[in-house]
């Protein structure tokens, strides 16, 4: 695909800024797109900034689907944000149209790139410095998950097949197990015998939704902090941004991430367990703006199986670094050996924390229903 500077004039060139372009500069902590703060200039006006950026193609197959869902979900955020007396052009992305009238610009080398206008007065914050900042974000995604309680999830493609099926997570890593090419399970049977104890866990979420207890909803599926623009006096959450992997899925599952990735205070791949611990208060301050965020729209059964959200998206998750670990990373990029091994083994002391305070998240959670 090549370097993404390379093409970056192709992509300016299909569309139409309003003002001459006078710079642009990668920007931003994103780990997955070629991301580009653009900068434009009229003559006689101010500055005016542009997000510019390149699809991983790494990441993503197919993005035309994927700019289907996003521009099929900002497009509707705006109209119930405008409904509600709310700023369209602040608290969602704007998918700028290309100069054919595309939502997105597919390059000489096959590359697709999108524009959105810089949502100005905002932060992107890593991680959450104090708890109110944690909170913050929880009510973004709570309020995502509220103006999108009527959009007709299952229109949605699935741009990641099997993304969030626990169940298959588990036969992968049977899998993996069983082939042992590495020779690796020898040496971790601690986590292999955590994982089978709890295989039955795998399939509580997927069986409630079989059986019509969870409904579809769209999910984002990447709800991490830094998925959502903060206003920079006030600390509120503004924006969600980051859609790429917006999908079909349960809602204790976007829930569920966040917990699994901020409702701690260690590294993901920390080695000194004694230093990885689930926060429980931190928990409860993300249930609380989650829960106002959705403002009621949830159903008793989603509320109740909250906390499995948090342990089965932390359970999966130490599964799939586990079973990368013994298909020999091939999928987690390592930077030292064994890696992904303290990896799971950080999310199996999650789970365990969990488990341990299971009737306080669950009390956390009716105390804000
Ligand atoms: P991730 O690693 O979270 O998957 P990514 O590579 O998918 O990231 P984005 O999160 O879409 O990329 O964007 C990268 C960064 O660019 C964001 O973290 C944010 O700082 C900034 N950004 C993206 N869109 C906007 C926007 N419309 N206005 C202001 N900043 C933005
Ligand atoms: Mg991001
Ligand atoms: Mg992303």
């Amino acid at each position: 695909m090549g370097k993404a500077e390379d093409y970056i004039e192709e992509a300016l060139a299909a569309y139409e800024l309003g003002a001459p372009v006078v710079g642009a500069v990668r920007f931003g902590e994103g780990h997955i797109n070629d991301t580009f703060c653009v900068h434009t200039q009229p003559p006689d006006g101010a500055c005016r900034r542009f997000i510019l950026q390149r699809i991983s193609a790494a990441a993503f197959g197919n993005p035309e689907q994927l700019m289907r869902n996003v521009v099929g979900v900002t497009d509707y955020l705006k109209k119930v944000i405008a409904r509600e007396g709310g700023n369209p052009d602040r608290e969602t992305l704007t998918i700028l149209r290309t100069r054919t009238g595309t939502c997105y610009f597919t390059d000489r080398a096959g590359g697709a790139w999108r524009c959105t206008p810089f949502i100005e007065h905002t932060v992107c914050l890593q991680a959450a410095e104090t708890p109110e900042l944690f909170y913050a974000s929880a009510k973004a995604f709570g309020r995502f998950q509220r103006l999108l309680k009527d959009y007709p999830a299952d229109t949605l493609f699935e741009t990641i097949e099997k993304f969030h099926d626990t169940e298959n997570r588990l036969r992968n890593f049977r899998k993996a197990l069983e082939a042992d090419k590495l020779g690796r399970a020898a040496g971790v049977r601690d986590e292999v015998e955590f994982v089978l104890r709890r295989s039955a866990d795998c399939s509580v979420a997927l069986e409630a939704q079989r059986a019509g207890k969870l409904p579809l909803r769209v999910t984002h599926n990447d709800t991490k902090l830094n998925n959502v623009l903060m206003d920079e006096k006030t600390g509120e959450g503004i924006c969600v941004i980051d859609l790429d992997t917006v999908m079909p899925g349960l809602a204790i599952n976007d829930f569920g991430d966040s917990i699994r990735f901020g409702a701690n205070h260690s590294a993901e791949d920390e080695r000194d367990l004694s230093k990885v611990n689930f926060d429980l208060g931190l928990f409860e301050v993300y249930t609380k703006g989650f829960l106002e965020g959705c403002g009621g729209i949830l159903t008793p059964a989603e509320l109740e199986y909250l906390p499995w959200g948090a342990k089965l998206m932390t359970l999966e998750c130490g599964i799939r670094f586990l079973t990368d670990y013994l298909e020999g990373d091939h999928y987690f990029a390592v930077h030292r050996a064994g890696q992904n091994l303290d990896r799971c083994r950080t999310q199996f002391k999650l789970v365990s924390d969990m488990e341990r305070c299971w009737d306080d998240m669950a009390a956390a959670v009716r105390k804000y229903a």
